[in-house]
């Protein structure tokens, strides 16, 4: 392919740069920002570039992104998405067990294209109550069951339509005023959503219940939805044509109370969440899952050198989460004075690792696609990031205002804001928060606020379709192949001096405006 015999010249005298082994031979601690990859040969275009990636021993996913076990990054909307786009969300334990199992549970019952827990009225209701839904969650149509509930006989249908002109007379009942089910046109369970597109279609409606043999509603289909609705070809599934997901428990007793509803609810993976998880508890935690719950896929961490990976790896985890001190929110090498640069732990772990065929995330500090191609070309197959999705629509909490800026909340797990959080999702944590006796708190890290991103649904593609042109130029076909090169020494990197890297940054202009995608 990359034919590099000229003139009688070898192989060996055209490699410029480094090796992997020699970019770390001197044993110094390196980030991101420290080294370069150099460009290869190019046959191929960057839409042929093949993301997949294995995530464990079992699950791969068709792109090499995890949204971070963060209470405000990864919920079940943001999980939904993640693993729409070929990725996968990890929901954080910050809540409560039940909280946290149901969670889940939305991902693996999500449906593309299906409100599964679409509001539901009764009959007896008002449209002032319409009016006051609308104003709440800002849309008008509400099935109308016997019962006002979910699973209730379907008797009807309210819309913007047969509320229009009743502002004058909001006292009445919806049963008077809602479009009765022999009017409806409806579908059955079990409908694929290109048939329902097609009777809605059809129909020119803008609703479709659904409803199962005995007439009971099960769900319902949004014509807005389907005008908007993209396909996901790369969505991350597991057999049963379900989204992959993941979630984030501790190492105490009480968290294999969570854990068994976890794995009810359908979990994929767990991830054993803490800081440092080189430790008795974390080991007994993964043989206690692996023997209880042989299927479930464990993902041990954090670790950051071989010695504490080697310790989970033997005690049976199917992947490794790697980074200690390195997150955006993280002050833990300032605190504890523990940690280790990113590359470098992403280096010794990964290049142990694959000995076993165990899988290496890196996580924290992931501040751009150069760092995602620079973590995976280290030999980690996925990277977890927080920040970088944290403003973004499907994070949980609400945008607000500053000086005009629009934000959201970002916070480390290790704040005393997080550990400290009272409200009715609340349960304290144990990552960083270790035994009941710890009356004096430690934080590890800060809380701030990041600027709106937009949905993720529009970042991931672009981290993807970014990945995909930075393989390209690597000359690597596939995330397989660019990991193939760099344990083959095919890949070159180079060091960068202070001075390399402000020259790779934007410089000498007055002003400029950086816009992405
Ligand atoms: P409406 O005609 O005012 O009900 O609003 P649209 O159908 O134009 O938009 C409703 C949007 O809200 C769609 O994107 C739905 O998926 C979303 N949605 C989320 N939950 C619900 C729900 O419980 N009921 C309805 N009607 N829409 C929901
Ligand atoms: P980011 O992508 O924002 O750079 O880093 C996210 C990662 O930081 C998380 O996945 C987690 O490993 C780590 N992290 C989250 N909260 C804290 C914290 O409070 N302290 C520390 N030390 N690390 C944190």
């Amino acid at each position: 392919m990359n034919d590099l015999k000229m003139n009688g010249v070898s192989d060996e005298n055209l490699k410029d740069g480094l090796s992997l082994d020699e970019l770390f031979e001197k044993g110094d601690g390196l980030t991101y920002n420290d080294f370069l990859l150099l460009p290869g040969f190019i046959d191929f275009t960057a839409d042929d570039v093949n993301l997949k990636s294995p995530l464990t021993r079992n699950l791969t996913l068709n792109a090499p992104l995890i949204s971070s076990p963060m209470d405000t990054v990864t919920e079940s909307d943001m999980a939904i998405s993640m693993a729409l786009c070929g990725g996968i969300g990890i929901i954080h334990h910050n809540c409560t067990p039940d909280y946290q199992a149901n969670e889940v549970l939305k991902v693996k019952k999500y449906k593309h294209g299906f409100i599964r827990d679409p509001m539901v009225m009764s009959p007896n209701a008002t449209v002032a109550d319409v009016l006051e839904a609308k104003r709440k969650n800002g849309f008008t149509g509400y099935p109308i069951t016997e019962n006002g509930k979910l699973g209730g006989k379907l008797v009807g249908i309210v819309t913007s339509r047969d509320i229009d002109f009743r502002e004058k007379d909001v006292s009445l009942k919806l049963a008077e005023v809602m479009t009765k089910v022999e009017d409806m046109v409806t579908a059955q369970k079990g409908i694929k959503l290109q048939q329902a597109n097609e009777i809605l279609e059809k129909s020119k409606k803008g609703k479709l219940p659904i409803i199962n043999q005995n007439g009971e509603l099960v769900a319902l289909i949004a014509r807005t939805d389907l005008k908007k609705a993209r396909i996901y070809p790369n969505a991350s599934k597991d057999s049963n044509k379900q989204l992959l997901v993941g979630a984030a428990i501790g190492t105490r007793d009480d968290d294999k109370i969570r854990l068994k509803l976890l794995v009810e609810a359908g979990v994929d993976v767990v991830v054993l969440d803490s800081s440092q998880g080189n430790s008795s508890f974390q080991m007994q935690m993964i043989r206690f899952i692996k023997s209880t719950y042989p299927e479930l896929q464990v993902i041990a961490g954090n670790v950051v050198t071989r010695a504490q990976a080697k310790n989970l790896i033997d005690a049976g985890c199917d992947g490794l989460r790697v980074g200690m001190g390195s997150g955006s929110i993280c002050i833990t090498q300032e605190v504890m004075a523990c940690g280790c640069p990113q590359a470098t732990a992403v280096y010794q772990v990964s290049s142990y690792a694959r000995k076993f065929g165990i899988p290496v995330i890196a996580d924290g500090g992931i501040q751009n696609i150069g760092h995602i191609m620079k973590a995976l070309s280290l030999g980690a197959s996925a990277v977890m990031m927080g920040s970088l999705l944290a403003g973004t629509s499907e994070a949980p909490g609400d945008y607000f205002f500053s000086d005009g800026v629009r934000l959201k909340k970002y916070r480390g797990m290790g704040s005393l804001e997080a550990m400290e959080r009272k409200d009715a999702k609340g349960a304290a944590m144990s990552r960083y928060y270790h035994t009941e006796i710890d009356k004096l708190r430690v934080a590890q890290g800060v809380s701030g606020n990041i600027v709106d991103k937009g949905s993720v649904l529009r970042f991931l593609p672009y981290l993807e379709c970014g990945i995909q042109h930075s393989c390209q130029d690597i000359g690597a076909r596939s995330l397989a192949h660019l990991n193939e090169m760099t344990y083959a020494g095919e890949l070159r990197f180079m060091k960068r001096t202070h001075s390399a890297q402000a020259e790779g940054n934007v410089h000498s202009l007055f002003s400029y405006e950086k816009r992405l995608f």
